[in-house]
């Protein structure tokens, strides 16, 4: 029996099984490969979920980690720390917002945007509190963003669900034309819808929600989560589509490996006032080191410059296959965020034969799977890659 096997008996004996893993044991990475506890070595296009954005174990994110665990990890937020406001400088610097909080996950920062938009609505919307959300949106795992995403697969079992969410179709701007009313306080959108199957929304679609919410006096809140650091081509997501919203939610990318997130907004809506909000380990010592040292070394080197010439490459080899393999029936992307759809329900027999070939894929649908590659992936990694999805393919 193999390591890796062992392990696998383990989990099935131990954890709590909510999530359908693919079989591969990562006990190591670097850059952009991983091996698993038998040795054997992959290309990791899944990449943390989109989250090791400069690969595995980057020398800048290690670094950081290794010096700050030796000197000081968690004090509370009862006082000042450095490695904080040298992240929230550097975000707020380089964007279009004036102010951050800083949580741990995805679904905690846009818990704390929820909130904020409620906040919002009473103060200055006489106690609007309705949010407007796509469906196929993924918002994350608790009460209240299981409520926000419009996908009933994740909300069927958890009811009665947290109300104040209407839900209208992606690239609709007609369709939060006519759900909103005098109880709608926000619209809360992807840029480009991830977890719902790499959805590009049309390049005017922001501009238009924008400019609709402009004139009725409600929020443009963007979540970030996946689309943000770079992910897009853009250090932020909303800067691929021309606007500025008023408020995004990032965490994914934003630690390179380390659990945080954050959510930002325009001066004028940032209406949580002391004892509104807060978090025991959110904007922790340790992990704003290790998110700063990464993302200053993602700006610093114009990591979202590369992943825009990337995306054109990938883009290519990928419709290459699709030109060989009948069954691939659609290719999408934006920046290094892309899909592969297939004609039927065979993204896990792809998976699988993904792993055999030596290539980490995530499969985002029953009929298409997601590349998330690390952004500073070389030709050469996307080259080998994309062999490896052919190999596999080629097994179908
Ligand atoms: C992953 C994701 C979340 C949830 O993040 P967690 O850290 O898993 O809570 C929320 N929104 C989007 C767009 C995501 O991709």
């Amino acid at each position: 029996m193999s390591k890796s096997s062992e392990w696998i008996d383990i989990e099935t004996k131990y954890y709590a099984q909510t999530v359908r893993r693919q079989p591969v044991v990562i006990v190591k990475g670097e850059g952009t490969r991983v091996w698993d506890a038998d040795g054997k070595e992959y290309l990791d296009f899944v990449a943390g979920w989109a989250v090791n954005n400069l690969g595995h174990c980057h020398p800048a994110v290690t670094e950081a980690i290794v010096a700050q665990a030796g000197t000081l990890v968690q004090t509370s937020n009862q006082f000042f720390t450095v490695p904080q406001l040298h992240l929230a400088q550097i975000l707020i610097d380089n964007s279009c917002l004036d102010r951050v909080f800083f949580g741990n996950s995805g679904a905690e920062a846009n818990e704390g945007a929820l909130k904020l938009a409620r906040r919002y609505g009473k103060l200055h919307r006489d106690g609007a509190f309705e949010v407007i959300t796509a469906y196929n949106s993924f918002h994350g795992r608790t009460m209240g963003t299981v409520a926000a995403t419009g996908q009933p697969h994740y909300q069927v079992n958890f009811t009665p669900l947290l109300p104040g969410f209407v839900h209208v179709d992606y690239n609709d701007v007609e369709g939060i034309m006519s759900a909103t009313t005098d109880k709608t306080a926000a619209v809360f959108l992807e840029p480009v819808q991830g977890e719902g199957g790499v959805n590009i929304p049309d390049d005017d679609y922001l501009i238009r929600v924008r400019e609709w919410c402009d004139r009725q006096g409600i929020l443009l809140m963007l979540d970030e989560v996946q689309t943000g650091i770079g992910r897009l081509g853009s250090l932020f997501g909303y800067q691929e589509y021309g606007i500025e919203p008023d408020v995004i939610t990032l965490a994914k990318g934003l630690g390179h490996g380390v659990p945080i997130g954050a959510f930002m907004s325009k001066e004028f809506c940032m209406a949580l006032v002391p004892g509104d909000h807060g978090s025991t380990f959110g904007g922790n010592v340790l992990t704003t080191a290790a998110a700063y040292a990464g993302t200053k070394f993602l700006v610093d080197n114009d990591i979202p410059a590369q992943v825009k010439v990337m995306e054109g490459y990938l883009l290519g080899r990928l419709n290459e296959l699709r030109s060989r393999f009948s069954f691939v029936t659609d290719v999408r992307g934006k920046g290094l965020l892309a899909a592969v759809e297939f004609e039927s329900d065979i993204s896990g027999q792809v998976l699988t034969h993904a792993n055999e070939a030596g290539l980490l894929l995530n499969g985002v649908k029953p009929n298409a799977v997601r590349l998330m590659p690390p952004l500073n992936i070389t030709r050469e990694e996307i080259d080998e890659g994309v062999g490896r999805l052919e190999e596999a393919l080629g097994k179908i």
